[in-house]
């Protein structure tokens, strides 16, 4: 049987105190049996509850290129369907190839991990399926909602900007019908053009619980809502609620991130976020593209950032 030794991906330092069903959860994603029938990218995952319970799952695709489950998906349904919502998750494992990479879930697997993990007791570890060194990352490090104020003269000109008019309007747009006291509060998105063009979008869920989300909707709309080849020099993502500052979720900042690292690498700006301004009518904040979505699951570093930037390049020609 495989042997791993384990380090913090944040400091790089070995950790000493190791907690022995990390080992068991690598093991358990050893035996989970992965259908990545078209990616051919196998998610072995295995998971440790707080109770001291392994499960393990892995990734289902299907359609096109859609998945059933991602293996954290996978882990997080086996351990509620097996020990209920009352025994959280606290490792999430997944066996891969050699190098001291740090685990990285998608946008939607973080919305999953948070709504159903025990997040404040909760690593993620990435190790070689053949033994050698794990890496061991806090969960809360995948989480980032504390941002900076905009300065003042940022502030003046978003709060009369279009862009926010348009996401504050398709914030009051939405198709909500199914929504429930217990979701998230809805919240509209815009991209701006630096020739002014403002492409808003607006949540639509369905009764089958796939929604389209914001910033999803407002790359849609700026992919086919126009035929402007000027639009490709993106200035900024505007995401917008009355009342209180958005909540965004994390599968529509991975969105966000796919659409920036395309449009940015086609503007000679490659590896340059876009910058978001988050806002409520009254109070703005500001981050970007990368800074929302720590150790980022990004095209780019899976080495696939010409073909997404192929994927926009063919609008604009
Ligand atoms: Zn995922």
């Amino acid at each position: 049987m495989p042997k791993w030794n384990f380090i913090n991906g944040l400091t790089k330092e070995a950790i000493r105190s190791v907690n022995p069903l990390w080992a068991s959860a690598i093991k358990a994603s050893l035996k989970s049996k992965a259908t990545p029938l078209q990616s051919n990218y196998h998610v072995n995952t295995g998971a440790v509850t707080r109770n001291g319970k392994i499960v393990l799952g892995s990734n289902h695709e299907m359609a096109i290129t859609d998945t059933i489950t991602h293996g954290e998906e996978a882990v997080i349904a086996a351990a509620l369907e097996k020990y209920g919502k009352d025994d959280p998750i606290q490792v999430i494992a997944f066996a891969g190839a050699e190098g001291e990479e740090i685990g990285s879930p998608c946008g939607n697997c973080r919305d999953a991990i948070r709504q159903y993990a025990d997040l404040d007791n909760l690593v993620i570890i990435n190790a070689p399926t053949a033994g050698g060194t794990a890496v061991v990352v806090p969960g809360n490090a995948y989480f980032k909602n504390d941002f900076a104020e905009a300065n003042a003269e940022e502030k003046a000109w978003l709060l009369e900007s279009d862009a926010l008019a348009q996401a504050l309007k398709a914030e009051k747009t939405a198709y909500d019908v199914y929504l429930a006291k217990s979701s998230p509060k809805i919240y509209g998105a815009a991209i701006a053009c630096d020739n002014g063009l403002v492409f808003r979008g607006s949540y639509r869920g369905d009764v089958a619980y796939h929604p389209e989300l914001p910033i999803s909707a407002a790359i849609g709309n700026f992919r086919d809502g126009s035929d402007d080849a000027c639009r490709k020099s993106v200035k900024m993502i505007v995401v917008a609620s009355a009342g209180s500052m958005p909540d965004v979720m994390y599968k529509d900042r991975q969105h966000a991130l796919e659409f920036a690292e395309a449009i940015q690498s086609l503007n000679n700006k490659s590896g340059i976020p876009l910058p978001v301004y988050l806002a409520n009518g009254r109070q703005v904040f500001k981050t970007d593209t990368n800074e929302w979505l720590p150790f980022r699951f990004s095209p780019k570093h899976l080495g696939l950032e010409k073909a997404i930037a192929g994927g926009y390049e063919k609008l604009f020609s």
